[in-house]
């Protein structure tokens, strides 16, 4: 795992940025440590629980964008598969530990206050739970 660790990407950046500028205040690549494992979502709402991960369409295999490299087929499918797994996972250790988990496609921040419209009503939803 390097290609895809935690960097500031596009993506990312965008998306914090227009969280930012609407008052949101959240911390970025938190590591939390939960029963099971540790997992760092891109953007942490502490206090709300909210975990959002802004996820590449080519590594995380996004249905509308995922491509398939010709090259090396069975290598890119076990890795693609692993790192589908590990984002299931890594769900579930926070939905275990009652946390919401958000995820949103890398294409869908090209359309930022959609994007940021989800990340809300997440938190409101949290908040009336
Ligand atoms: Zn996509």
């Amino acid at each position: 795992m390097s290609a895809n660790r935690r960097t500031d990407t596009g993506p990312e950046v965008i998306l914090r940025s227009a969280l930012h500028r609407r008052g949101h205040r959240f911390r970025k690549d938190l590591l939390i440590a939960l029963e099971g494992g540790r997992v760092r979502p891109d953007i942490v709402f502490s206090r709300a629980r909210i975990a959002v991960f802004v996820d590449g369409c080519f590594w995380h295999r996004c249905p509308e964008h995922a491509s398939d490299p010709k090259t090396n087929a069975a290598y890119w499918a076990a890795k693609f598969h692993r790192n589908v797994r590990r984002d299931r996972e890594t769900d579930d250790l926070l939905g275990a530990s009652g946390w919401s988990v958000i995820r949103i496609w890398e294409h869908e921040v090209a359309d930022v206050d959609h994007a940021v419209a989800r990340v809300e009503g997440a938190m409101r939803a949290a908040s009336s739970g």
